[in-house]
């Protein structure tokens, strides 16, 4: 058998992962030109189900490069007023397990690490095109470039505007959540460390202010430091780890903070989307001009080369199809809102379930259609959760019961908090969720 994987992303590698590890031969497709290409940065939380399938996946000791290139884990889970008080701050679980415990990871290292050691399987410069189905039961994809790869089984791992699922599955719909985010990137230093509380630096922090307007703050502090080099105190296992690791040389990483504000569609101008660096700076500020000062400076001592505009989208729940020769996973077939921060976790749930599927010695076909009929329930059911948590349309963006929403969101933190069951029960669920299988 010989798979081929369209876009070396988070799912598509880890499945090629998987397939090389059982002797599968596999090769993945990907239109950026080089492995440093493309590389948008945020924080990507990965939970239990995405540390399990990572594990299941990697050789041993790619899965170690992987938890040790993680982010310090956060040590509280905040969430504010836009004055910056703090309506409840929740101790989190350490991360001392390296697959039971959520863990932050920059989108750009987990990229590296997974093309660590993948220089025979991914070919870049690969911008997929079409694909044949063939009578004999074979596939072949085409290329921009004008070449073709043929195979047994072709996955679409593309992406949101994956173009194998358009031409496969063309009524499949992507639409609009109505929400539009501002993400950028601030180095730690000195002086943006002091504009935190301690609770924020060493935590994740949620804003939740009138008018529906959201805020999200990650610090991601690293083993390795400006220069690349492992930082005093890192010994051990982790250095040795880190500095044989070559993926860092491709990976421009270093100590940062990640905020990404949101709001609904219609608060935002009508060319928000073609806005770049100072001017999404500008625009986040002129839309918190009430908040407090030392996070407003946040957003102005931004890398302004970091910060982007995102149209959050969403799929559109379809009914299951006939398996075939063609298979989907991740944002390709599931996009969803980062509303509860499962995407890359799903994609990542998938590229292990199908991996066990086609290395289970069951004929091609009906491995898909037992991959197709676990991952359509559970990848459309997170679609659902995620735009119930973040979607343009929810009471929050509403006028007036908007406000009620917001005083009865920050009163349940704050009982939340105040209250040790409700507290041991708000953890519970939490962990139980992003652990969700
Ligand atoms: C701001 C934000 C925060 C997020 N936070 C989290 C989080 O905390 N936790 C979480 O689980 N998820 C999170 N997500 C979601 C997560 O990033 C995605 O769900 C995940 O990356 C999807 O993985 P994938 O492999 O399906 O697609 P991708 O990782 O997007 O990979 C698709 C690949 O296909 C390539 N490609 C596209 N078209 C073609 C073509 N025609 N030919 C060849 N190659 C092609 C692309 O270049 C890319 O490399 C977040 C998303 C956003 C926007």
């Amino acid at each position: 058998m010989h798979v081929i994987i369209i876009g070396a992303g988070t799912g598509g590698l880890c499945l090629a992962h998987g397939l090389r590890k059982a002797g599968v031969s596999v090769a993945v497709y990907e239109r950026d030109r080089t492995r440093s290409d493309g590389l948008n940065g945020y924080r990507v939380g990965i939970d239990p189900t995405g540390n399990r399938a990572l594990k299941e996946c990697l050789p041993p000791e790619l899965f170690d490069t992987f938890v040790t290139t993680c982010a310090r884990a956060p040590r509280f889970f905040n969430v504010l007023t836009e004055k910056r008080a703090t309506t409840a701050s929740f101790p989190l679980r350490p991360d001392d397990d390296p697959v039971n415990s959520e863990r932050s990871v920059s989108r750009m290292t987990l990229r590296q690490v997974l093309l660590t050691g993948m220089e025979d399987v991914v070919h870049f410069d690969k911008e997929f095109t079409r694909y044949e189905q063939h009578g004999d039961g074979t596939v072949t994809a085409h290329f921009a470039d004008g070449t073709s790869a043929t195979g047994d089984l072709l996955v679409a791992a593309d992406g949101t505007n994956s173009r194998v699922r358009r031409q496969y599955l063309p009524h499949a719909q992507i639409k609009d959540s109505g929400i539009i985010a501002i993400s950028a990137k601030v180095p730690v230093t000195d002086e943006t460390r002091a504009l935190l509380t301690p609770e924020m630096f060493h935590g994740i922090s949620l804003l939740f202010a009138p008018q529906g307007k959201f805020c999200i703050w990650h610090v991601m502090e690293f083993k390795w430091d400006r220069e690349g080099a492992v930082k005093h105190g890192i010994g051990g296992n982790d250095a040795e780890l880190i500095e044989n690791w070559p993926g860092l040389l491709y990976d421009n990483t270093r100590d940062y903070i990640n905020w990404g504000f949101s709001a609904a569609a219609d608060k935002f101008p009508a060319d928000v989307m073609r806005m770049r660096g100072q001017d999404l700076v500008d625009l986040a500020l002129s839309m918190t001009e009430d908040w407090h000062p030392d996070l407003r400076n946040l957003f102005t001592l931004s890398d302004l080369g970091s910060c982007f505009p995102i149209n959050i989208r969403t799929s559109v729940p379809i009914e299951p199809w006939q398996s075939s020769t063609v298979t989907l996973l991740g944002d390709a077939i599931h996009t969803m809102t980062p509303g509860q921060g499962v995407g890359a976790n799903t994609a990542l749930r998938d590229a292990m379930l199908l991996c066990r599927q086609l290395t289970s010695g069951k004929p091609v076909l009906d491995a898909v259609a037992a991959y197709e009929g676990e991952m359509i329930p559970y990848g459309f059911a997170r679609v659902r959760d995620s735009l119930d948590r973040m979607g343009g349309e929810g009471p929050m963006h509403k006028p007036v019961i908007g406000r009620i929403m917001l005083a009865m969101t920050r009163a349940y933190f704050a009982a939340t908090d105040r209250v040790p069951a409700l507290k041991r029960k708000f953890l519970d669920d939490l962990y139980t969720y992003r652990g969700a299988e």
